[in-house]
């Protein structure tokens, strides 16, 4: 059959056109008035998508490059610290940390489970000297949503700082930063913000840029203070990523035309179509108590072999969904609908994923997920 490429991944995503147009435009300098008007439309979209006041600086990293910043500029070697560990990602905390000698108290969560804000809690009140809590909004290797809002109402009391690794979750999942004093968010740009990878994110609250002056790690291109005075002054210490900013400034254009709460809307309905689907084919959730509307992980039968589920998806439909991580491997399929999807690219997966479970022999009525997510998609 023709080959037509459904990108389902949980990053990286689908590009609207706006963006593609823009970004093969040729490039301009970045020392000019066009550049720093293009940096600074960047800017304040991010800050509308953040919903924060607090300046948001840019870096030409993937995502893991501002969780890196956050961890070095805001720490020095021995400081005690939470991280939150229930997949993949969160596990991306703990390991920088150790890479740069801070030391780490790693709190294990069930995968597919979202931390119990009360065992924060506990351990900020068992220990005054913990300076940080490290968490992750939407754990993409599960689909588990963490209740942030809670895990801000605790850190408010106490001189730990909230980071939340929100790569996956920017632009698709419910954050307010300011509203509820989330401290550093780091966000990346090819997922919920529907550009190709490249760039990263980070936004600090007074709280956490003041632990910027103390800190005493290692840090050259990644130093807040470094990027945030440019910044003040419309500028970037380094080259920028110049296309990848023009690219962002056009899906920030249509993120804000949509509304940053009806783009929130949207993946949420879409989450719940991909559930409720699923659900009908007689699949389970791997994480039915706190699911994200990022990316939804469904258990596979024994008798189905996840990887090659995934393998068959692509090689026959183009459809590209992603498999389990770790022990999740060959268990779960991940189907993300996230960035640039509206109800047709839902459907085609769970059309896509019925169609190739019917040739693995799973039995099921052929039909019923797509039935149940146009039932809900339709409203
Ligand atoms: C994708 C992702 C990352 C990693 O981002 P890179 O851009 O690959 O560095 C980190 N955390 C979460 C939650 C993600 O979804």
């Amino acid at each position: 059959m023709l080959k037509k490429r459904y990108l389902l991944t949980p990053g990286p995503t689908p590009v609207p056109p706006e963006s593609l147009l823009a970004m093969a435009k040729p490039i301009i300098h970045h020392r000019t008035k066009e550049f720093r008007a293009i940096l600074a439309e960047a800017t304040e979209g991010l800050k509308y998508v953040y919903q924060t006041k607090s300046d948001v600086l840019i870096f030409a990293s993937s995502g893991t490059g501002a969780m890196e910043s956050a961890v070095c500029n805001l720490l020095s070697k021995g400081d005690k610290v939470i991280a939150v560990s229930g997949g993949k990602f969160g596990e991306r905390w703990g390991e920088i940390c150790e890479v740069y000698g801070v030391n780490a108290r790693i709190i294990d969560v069930e995968w597919g489970k979202a931390v119990d804000p009360a065992v924060i809690e506990n351990e900020l009140e068992k220990d005054s000297e913990i300076k940080a809590v490290f968490t992750t909004l939407c754990e993409t290797s599960t689909g588990v949503r963490t209740d942030i809002k809670a895990l801000a109402e605790i850190t408010k009391g106490h001189q730990a700082v909230l980071v939340v690794d929100a790569i996956s979750a920017v632009g698709a999942e419910g954050l307010k930063t300011d509203e509820w004093g989330v401290d550093v968010v780091v966000a990346g740009s090819q997922k919920g913000l529907m550009i190709p990878p490249g760039l990263a994110f980070v936004s600090l609250s007074e709280k956490a840029y003041k632990l910027t002056g103390a800190s005493d790690l290692p840090k050259y291109y990644f130093d807040i203070k470094k990027a945030k005075k440019s910044i003040e002054k419309g500028d970037t210490p380094y080259t920028p990523a110049v296309n990848l900013v023009v690219g962002l400034v056009e899906a920030l254009r249509l993120i804000k035309d949509e509304g940053i709460e009806n783009v929130i809307s949207r993946h949420r309905l879409l989450a719940e179509a991909t559930r409720e689907a699923v659900k009908a084919l007689g699949l389970e959730l791997l994480a039915p108590e706190s699911p994200s509307c990022v990316v939804t992980a469904v258990k596979l039968p024994e008798a189905i072999d996840g990887v090659e589920l995934v393998k068959k998806l692509r090689s026959k439909y183009d459809v590209w969904a992603a498999g389990g991580q770790a022990d999740l491997k060959g268990k779960i399929i991940r189907i993300a609908h996230l960035g640039y999807m509206n109800c047709f690219d839902t459907i085609v997966g769970i059309s896509a994923l019925e169609m190739t479970l019917r040739e693995m022999g799973y039995k099921f009525e052929l039909g019923a997920g797509v039935k149940k997510a146009e039932e809900i998609l339709a409203g």
